[in-house]
Formats: structure tokens, sequence, C-alpha cells
């Protein structure tokens, strides 16, 4: 097969054909982005800069069309798709600062000088999974090329139509041909050939813990650089003496936001048992209130999962679970969950354990704070979590206590460009965004110079 037919998520309708990349056709690109290295690393700094800022502009001024497109392609809604895009505009914009501050270090050193420098590791292959096509990739190009590096780009097969016109974009802004290249197209051919070309000098994968263990295996062979951002299974400790109403308000959309197919949602709520009545109770009307509608209406807070797949691994976690009460969804022939709350006392339970992916969260019931942090950690993923409580010392305390990369105190919020973003244990490897992340995308090198 040669082509990927794109379908409307909501409908289940045709939006357009996409043509795959071939092996031979990738193998030509990564000698392209290789080719183009040298005089993309020499440009000057201020140019370089000035050429993201310009990126940047083009994107701002194409938020709609990208929007469009997602609502179509991913079923996201509009608020969603419109503050993707503008993430890849914001990512663009501030790491277009990073090019004049790659600041190397002078170390004291007897006899000399020494120097260090952070240079451009060379073409960087960046895998996007489908939840969210647009943010993924700018988080990884964006300071990818910031550093210096050439990237090539694979987005999922299901979502590749922002990217394509991301990359059409950047050679509209005047990036060289060759510097990001956007290769739609097999995770099984060209993510893979990322993994193996040996012009591929870093691979940046975000999606299954399953495939990202693949990948890093892979890229042993070559000792290749490797950042994964991989599932989750967070946890939303609410505490008895917590503002429960804006607890309950707050935890659908921490875990049913873009339809629970996000690897930061809080699928995971303990609640303090002498407030789990009172919390159930708040939280119902919250989820009951949801507006699961066609995204194309702008009113929509949730759209479909992204294809009859997902949709069928969801539901196949509502089998055997005890569903408290769930909202509606639109029929059709889209791929519609409704937003789901099931009950679980057991933390041997699947949809305790697995990341569903989907519009489904499992509420459970603990006895004290020591409790509260070791049904949290009972996981062997570590990407995010929130702590609802009015002791702050106590928020403070948990948010140390739980073994993840992004915590959130009164708050589900856990990314924002300009801070770090990453996982413990198999969430993942590496950093992604804030002020470090173009140096991920560098060798640090030291010189010493003889006086
Ligand atoms: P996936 O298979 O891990 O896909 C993610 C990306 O990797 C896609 O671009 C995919 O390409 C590519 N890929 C697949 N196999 C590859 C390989 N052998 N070598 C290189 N690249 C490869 O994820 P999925 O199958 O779409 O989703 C399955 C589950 O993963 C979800 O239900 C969810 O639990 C989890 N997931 C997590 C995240 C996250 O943000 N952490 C994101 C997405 C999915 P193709 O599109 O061609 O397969
Ligand atoms: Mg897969």
């Amino acid at each position: 097969m040669t082509t990927h037919l794109v379908l409307n998520p909501a409908t289940a309708q045709p939006v357009t054909e996409v043509r795959l990349t071939t092996l031979d056709e990738a193998d030509a690109a990564i000698e392209r982005a290789h080719d183009a290295f040298p005089a993309w690393r020499a440009v000057a700094p201020g140019e370089r800069a000035m050429l993201l800022r310009h990126f940047a502009t083009v994107v701002d001024d194409h938020i709609e069309e990208l929007a469009e497109l997602e609502v179509r392609n991913a079923g996201h809604t509009w608020g969603n798709a419109r503050w993707e895009a503008g993430n890849v505009r914001d990512c663009l914009n501030y790491y277009s600062a990073a090019p004049e501050r790659m600041f190397g270090r002078q170390i004291p050193v007897a006899g000399g000088v020494d120097l260090t420098f952070h240079e451009p590791l060379g073409v960087v292959g960046v895998i996007v999974p489908w939840n969210f096509p647009m943010p993924i990739a700018g988080w990884g190009f964006a300071p990818a090329l910031a550093a210096g590096n050439c990237v090539v780009l694979k987005p999922a097969e299901l979502t590749p139509l922002t990217a394509i016109r991301l990359g059409e974009l950047a050679l509209e802004a005047g990036l060289p041909e060759g510097v990001l290249t956007v290769l739609p197209g097999k995770g099984s051919v060209v993510g893979e050939r990322f993994v193996t070309h040996p012009l591929v000098r870093k691979v940046c994968f975000t999606g299954s813990t399953e495939v990202g263990k693949k990948i890093m295996a892979g890229c042993a062979d070559q000792v290749k650089r490797v950042t994964l951002e991989l599932g989750g299974k967070s946890a939303n400790v609410v505490f008895a003496d917590a503002d429960l109403k804006a607890a309950a308000a707050t935890a659908p959309y921490a875990v049913f936001d873009n339809a629970g197919q996000d690897c930061c949602a809080r699928s995971r709520i303990l609640v303090e048992r002498t407030a789990y009545d009172e919390f159930l109770s708040l939280l119902e009307p919250a989820v009951i209130g949801l507006r699961v509608l066609d995204p194309t209406d702008e009113a929509s807070e949730m759209g479909p999962l992204i294809s009859a797949q997902q949709r069928a691994s969801v539901l196949g976690y509502l089998d055997d679970a005890k569903v408290a009460f769930a909202g509606s969804a639109p029929g059709g022939d889209g791929f519609w969950v409704p937003p789901t709350v099931v009950l679980s006392d057991d933390p041997a339970e699947r949809v305790w354990r697995e990341e569903v992916f989907g519009p489904v969260v499992a509420v459970m019931p603990f006895d004290d704070e020591a409790d509260a942090v070791a049904l949290a950690n009972d996981t062997e993923y570590g990407l995010s979590g929130s702590i609802y409580t009015r002791d702050l010392g106590r928020g403070l305390r948990v948010a140390r206590a739980v073994e993840a990369g992004n915590l959130s105190v009164n708050s589900h919020s856990s990314v924002r460009y300009w801070t770090p973003f990453g996982g413990y244990k198999q969430s993942g490897l590496g950093r992604e965004l804030g002020p470090d992340a173009p140096n991920a995308f560098t060798e640090e090198k030291n010189v010493f110079i003889a006086h």
C-alpha cells in the first residue's frame, strides 16, 4: 500500500489520501538533510534566530487553517486545535532566542584555557504520534533547529495533514531546503529507518511505551542519542481538606481533554475516604455536563477517538469495569465513546493499571497521605499528576514524593513550552521543552588550548 486514506474520526468519512514515503525516499531525504547540515549550522546565530521568528510569524498567519485541518483530521475541538497551532508558533518564538545563547563555559585549568562548545548533532529524526500532531512536532523541531540541526520528521500515519502543512510553511518562511523535511509514512518503514540510518544522529520519539522500548534497543546499535516520551497513568490526588468543588469541576478536563488521548491524562483519581462520597456526587454533574459534540461545533469540549481500533481498545476496558456514571456522546459512524467514570477497589484491575488512552477515569479511595503516595507510585509509569489540598506544605511534600516528572498542586497544568517536560520510570527518557531543550540536541565539546 502506497497511500493512506485519512478519515475524519467524528464521521468516519474520508478526508483525503496521503502518499506514504518509501524506504528509498526516506533514505534520499535523510541524505538531503545531511547535505543541508553544513550550511545550516554555519548560518550566523542572529540570522538563524530571525529565520525561526519568521517561521513563527508564518505559522501565526495560518493558525485557522492549521486548526481546521486538525479538527477534521484528528477530531480535536476548535479550542484545542487553535491552542495547538499557537503552541507551534510559541515554541518557535521561544527557541528563536536560543541560537545567540548556546553558551559554552570557560573552566579554570593550569597551563592554558579550557573552553566548551555545544555542537549540533547533524540530522535529528522526530517521530510523532497521532494524539497531539502539532505540539509534539514543534517540541522536537523548534529546539533542534535552533541548536543548528537538520530535522526529518515522521508524523503518525493517522494524522499527517498539519505536519505536511508545517513543512510547507517552513519553506515559505525561508528555511533552506532540507533543513526541515516532513516524511509521512509508516512507523515500520520511515520511523524504523530513523533508528537504523547512520546519518540520523538522534531519535526523538513520542508514542507508546512498547514501541519506545524497541526504538531505544535499536538506537543502542549505533549508540544513537534518543529521547522518549511514552505513556502515563497519572494520579489526581484529592485530599479531604481540598476545595472539593474546584477539584470535582476540573477533574473531568484533566482526563477527558482530547477524549483522554493524552499521555498526561489524570486517569486515576485518588480521593481521601472521608471526602469520597461528596467528591463523587460533585463529579457526576461535571461529567454529565461535559459537552461532547462534533468538533466542528465551536461549543464542543470533547470530540471522538482517533480510530475505530482505538475505540475498540478503550471499550474493551469497560467490559469488566464497575461503571459509576457516564456522560453522553453523539451517535453515527464516528469513533465516539462517552466520558466514563469507573470505581476501582483493587490496584490490580486492568483499568487501574493500564493506559486506557480514552475517556475513562478510575476512582479509588485512600486513607492517609502515606497511602495516597504509595497508591500513586504503584505504577510503572511516571509522567504527571495533580494534588488538591488547602495545606500547601502537604501539597509540596506529596508533589516531591510522587515519582513523576510533572506535578501540579491545585491545578492540572503540566505542559508549558518554557518549563521542562518528561517522564520518570517507563514514561520516558530525557526531557523536552524548557530552557535546556536545545542542549539536548548538541554534543558538549571540550577544547584545551595550551598557553
Ligand atoms: P505507536 O505505535 O507508539 O506510534 C507512535 C509513532 O511511532 C507513530 O508515528 C508510529 O507510526 C511510529 N512507529 C510505530 N512503530 C514504529 C517502529 N517500529 N519504529 C519507528 N516508529 C514507529 O502508538 P500507537 O500505536 O499509535 O498508539 C498505541 C498506544 O500508544 C495508545 O493507545 C497509547 O496508549 C499510546 N500512545 C501514547 C502517546 C503519548 O503521547 N505518550 C501517544 C500515542 C500513543 P505509525 O503511525 O505509522 O504507526
Ligand atoms: Mg502502533
